[in-house]
């Protein structure tokens, strides 16, 4: 099937690791060009020079809770992409992990900065762009804890309920010219779980064990955790022309995870 990206212009924000820069390796090698945009820039410099995309690649570093940033980061692709958008992925962000009890109110407000304005600051700068495509698309990068939340990520998991209803009223206020869709992730293996391995109290236990043991624990019916590159394929489908119909959806990526129907 041909996604339609050969000459688009795409945007992946927190494309420097993960399944940002998975997001963002499979639509250059689709013919898109992209544009991505992280905090850190050696890990910026890292991601260039890995995704090697010449001229049909921008990056630039960006705090996308940063007003000012974001704006600047949308010039620089109006500049470079001629004026247009086809898709935005919202994909910038982290988890916290942390229960009602050990959560504090500042906390609580950092985190839904973090969830919201990650989505609300990059619509709000692009919509310009979006609006002068002619097929145009928004990802939004969210997690099943929407849907199924831990009482051990509590701040995350309320706050990504919020994303979902935000993601939903857009796709209506924005139809019918701008489709506005999400992913649902479980555990994919990508920098957060690289971290969390990193500081397991258990040292001794190897990288396929601990993975292996969160796999099991968490009831993966895949028996394993994602790689980066199976959410970005769906990310990379919603976001296509193939699938033109498809607005204010949400496509789980968890192996099995969900326990609902
Ligand atoms: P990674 O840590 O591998 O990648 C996160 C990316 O986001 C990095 O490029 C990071 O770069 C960037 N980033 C973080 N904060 C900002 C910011 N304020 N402004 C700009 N860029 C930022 O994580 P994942 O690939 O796993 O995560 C991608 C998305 O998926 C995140 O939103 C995450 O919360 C979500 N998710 C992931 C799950 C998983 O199991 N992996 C589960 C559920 C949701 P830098 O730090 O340099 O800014």
């Amino acid at each position: 099937m041909d996604l339609g990206y050969a000459g688009r212009v795409a945007v992946v924000t927190g494309g420097t690791s993960g399944i940002g820069l998975a997001t963002a390796r499979l639509l250059l090698g689709e013919g898109a060009r992209v544009a991505i945009c992280g905090r850190d820039g050696a890990r910026l410099d890292a991601a260039q020079a890995a995704l090697d995309g010449g001229d049909r690649l921008l990056a630039m570093r960006c705090d996308v809770l940063d007003k000012d940033q974001v704006a600047a980061f949308a010039q620089a692709v109006a500049g470079w992409g001629g004026g247009v958008l086809d898709l935005l992925v919202n994909n910038a962000g982290q988890g916290r992990v942390s229960t009602f009890a050990a959560t504090t109110d500042e906390d609580w407000r950092q985190e839904l900065e973090l969830k919201f304005f990650s989505q609300v600051l990059p619509i709000r700068a692009f919509k310009p762009l979006l609006d002068r495509a002619a097929a145009p698309a928004i990802v939004g990068v969210n997690s099943l804890l929407a849907l199924q939340p831990e009482p051990h990520m509590v701040c995350t998991s309320a706050a990504r309920a919020g994303v979902q209803s935000l993601l939903k009223s857009l796709s209506h206020e924005f139809a019918p010219h701008i489709r506005v869709n999400s992913i649902l992730l479980g555990l994919v293996d990508s920098g957060q779980w690289q971290r969390r391995f990193a500081v397991r109290p258990d040292t001794t236990q190897d990288r396929a064990t601990w993975y292996g043991n969160l796999a099991r624990q968490k009831g993966i019916p895949l028996a394993r955790l994602g790689e980066p590159e199976e959410p970005a394929r769906a990310i990379l489908f919603l976001g296509s022309p193939a699938a033109s119909y498809i607005t204010g959806a949400s496509l789980e990526v968890s192996g099995g995870l969900s326990r609902g129907i």
